[in-house]
């Protein structure tokens, strides 16, 4: 059995090898090396990839969300909620803009943001929601689009785990996440379902005009050479890693499918154990994309499982094991512990397993079969 991965990039690498070096070398040879054709024609497929108006290409997933948040407008003092149990890119941006992130909690199934905790949230002073479709999974885009439409709330979905996921609005509606909100931020990390081979971000957005103030923001507020009409930043998408991604992007939804594929196993393995809780998937198939594929451990030491795995050479991540509400950074005296009651006790029970788009069957066996043995122990 070939060694176990949190994730594969080198084996997937493996098989688009000849034309990733080949566009590499290309993007060599003209020395176009910033905002060259690569990068065009990545936005291009992208945006008709997605059905989205807009993709502006920067340089990481936490400018793309600062870059959406500055492009609306939002001001110092303005509440922007999002949710307790994400990764922290989210709320640093919104602090670096001194706007006042509002923390909320999740769902326990989905771990999505809770509409309900949404609602208990909203003051006038808030402006914004954002909404992260967390492990891949789409969140709850009915109520939550319908919450900003009663009180005129911008929605800037956080789509950084989630590119390729589709919604299905109860309508019967499709719509692919980051073409949902006024405006969507995404990475290509390398590690992202979606991702480069370094740093890269892109921000989707069907509004015109929100599209031509973020263009010129990216580039140091230059709307016109040399004329700084905005307050902008130095955000751009190598054409290196737009080679890599347009190699990769035709692929994104085999990528996609073999992560469905790798994550049923999983859960068929797990079938009638009940200290192993598997993901729930609230929506059509095609509204989780498996960025992580994360159980809740119930009445067996989450920690001591994890240590047990790593043992057994087989590396698995606990995302995340602070609510963001505890964290130093971010601490409000106006939260509630009680308020966090899911965050809670998510972040004691929750790993997440390798998951990537090379797993091979022996290796879903061996993993499944360890973390069996471990909770029946
Ligand atoms: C990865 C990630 C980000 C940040 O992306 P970078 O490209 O690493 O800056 C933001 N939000 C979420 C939910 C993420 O998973």
């Amino acid at each position: 059995m070939k060694k176990i991965q949190m994730v594969d990039l080198k084996g997937q690498y493996e098989f688009i090898k000849d034309t990733v070096d080949r566009s590499i070398a290309e993007v060599i040879n003209s020395t176009a090396f910033i905002n060259g054709p690569e990068v065009r024609e990545f936005q291009r497929e992208l945006e008709a990839y997605l059905g989205v108006k807009h993709v502006i290409p920067c340089a990481n997933g936490t400018d793309a969300l600062q870059i959406a948040m500055m492009g609306l407008g939002l001001e110092p003092g303005d509440e922007v909620i999002t949710a307790d149990f994400t990764f922290a890119a989210t709320v640093e941006v919104i602090a670096l803009l001194q706007l006042t992130p509002v923390l909320v909690d999740v769902e326990p199934d989905t771990f999505n943001i809770d509409p309900d905790a949404i609602r208990r949230a909203i003051t006038p002073k808030t402006k914004a929601i954002v909404p992260v479709h967390l492990f891949g999974q789409c969140a709850d885009m009915d109520a939550i689009m319908e919450i900003a439409k009663e009180h005129n709330l911008y929605v800037i979905e956080d789509n950084a785990q989630g590119i390729g996921a589709t919604y299905t609005f109860r309508d019967g509606k499709k719509v692919k996440t980051g073409a949902i909100g006024d405006v969507a931020a995404t990475s290509f990390f390398p590690s992202k379902n979606l991702g480069c081979y370094g740093d890269g971000g892109a921000i989707f957005t069907n509004d015109d005009n929100l599209a031509h103030v973020i263009r010129g923001i990216v580039n140091h507020g230059m709307y016109e050479r040399y004329h700084h009409d905005v307050v902008g930043v130095n955000s751009r998408l190598d054409s290196i890693q737009a080679a890599v991604l347009r190699a990769k992007l035709p692929l994104l939804d085999t990528y996609n499918e073999k992560r469905k594929a790798a994550a049923a196993k999983y859960t068929r393995a797990f079938e009638g154990e009940d200290k192993v809780v598997t993901p729930v998937l609230v929506g059509e198939t095609d509204s989780h994309v498996y960025h992580q594929y994360t159980l809740k451990i119930k009445g067996a030491d989450r920690d001591a499982l994890v240590a047990f795995l790593g043992a057994h050479d087989i590396p698995c991540g606990v995302y995340y094991p602070i609510p963001l509400h505890r964290q130093k950074a971010y601490l409000d005296e106006r939260y509630k512990e009680e308020e966090f009651s899911v965050t809670n006790k998510l972040v004691e029970e929750v790993i997440s397993l390798p998951m990537h788009t090379e797993l091979e069957d022996e290796q879903i066996e061996y993993i499944t079969s360890k973390i069996k043995e471990f909770v029946n122990e």
